[in-house]
């Protein structure tokens, strides 16, 4: 296993200030006080996802990415969620992905946090899975880049400066889309604009994984910049089975 060594050159690619959308804390703090802020599960006032429902996630079982009934992921040495795609957590993400709760990134990142924290595995970098620029300004805010400053800031990593990885390809929303699907649909959708890589292990972030599918085509971009190892960590995992792309509660993001 790689343990992490925070090689002194890739500070320069951190990007250590907020994204743009990310409240400051004594901002937040402020509204907090003035509107305190509601469970977006049970509404009880206090925090937008309260300890009450946060003990209520199910925790998934590590998962070799290379299974052949889920993922979609070749590259990745392995990927690691906070919870299963179920309830209340996929509620908790559809309101932070959807209803513009970007008050939740915290709290979910603090569940990504503690998950990682137990895994063990070193990394040298942070990024979060990018959003196309046409769906960036559609929705006002990238969720896997919230998730990941909020993360860095927890675990104190160096996070990669949005823009370094983006998303070329505007690809189809994957709901409904099986696993060949998925995978087609984004391949070569990532391209890499920074120096390279020098054999970086890379932590790369997102709110859901299903297939893997995106993270393994950001990881295909990666690598090809020299990355030496690439991990995933998401919010929440949601499971399929081959041939089957709908959950009990809905469509898979
Ligand atoms: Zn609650």
């Amino acid at each position: 296993m790689h343990e992490g060594t925070n090689l002194p050159h890739f500070a320069s690619f951190a990007a250590v200030p907020a994204a743009p959308g990310v409240m400051t804390q004594a901002r937040r703090a402020l509204l907090d006080l003035l509107f305190p802020p509601r469970c977006v599960i049970c509404r009880q006032t206090g925090s937008a996802f309260c300890p009450a429902c946060l003990s209520r996630v199910q925790p998934t079982q590590e998962e070799a990415p290379s299974d052949p009934e889920t993922a979609g992921s070749v590259r990745l040495s392995g990927i690691r969620s906070a919870g299963l795609y179920r309830p209340p957590l996929s509620l908790a993400i559809r309101e932070f992905k959807y209803r513009r709760r970007t008050d939740l990134a915290a709290s979910l990142s603090g569940l990504m946090a503690h998950t990682w924290q137990s895994s063990g595995v070193g990394v040298d970098l942070v990024a979060a899975v990018p959003l196309h620029e046409k769906r960036l300004a559609e929705r006002g805010y990238n969720q896997a880049e919230l998730l990941a400053v909020e993360f860095c800031r927890a675990v104190k990593l160096p996070h990669l400066s949005p823009g370094l990885l983006a998303r070329q390809k505007s690809t189809e929303h994957q709901v409904g889309l099986g696993l060949q699907e998925r995978r087609r649909n984004v391949e070569g959708a990532f391209v890499w604009n920074g120096p390279p890589l020098q054999g970086a292990t890379v932590l790369l972030i997102d709110d859901v994984a299903t297939t893997g599918s995106t993270l393994d085509a950001c990881a295909e971009a990666l690598l090809q910049a020299g990355a030496g190892a690439l991990w995933a960590l998401t919010a929440a995992r949601a499971v399929v089975k081959s041939g089957h792309d709908r959950l009990a509660d809905g469509p898979i993001p």
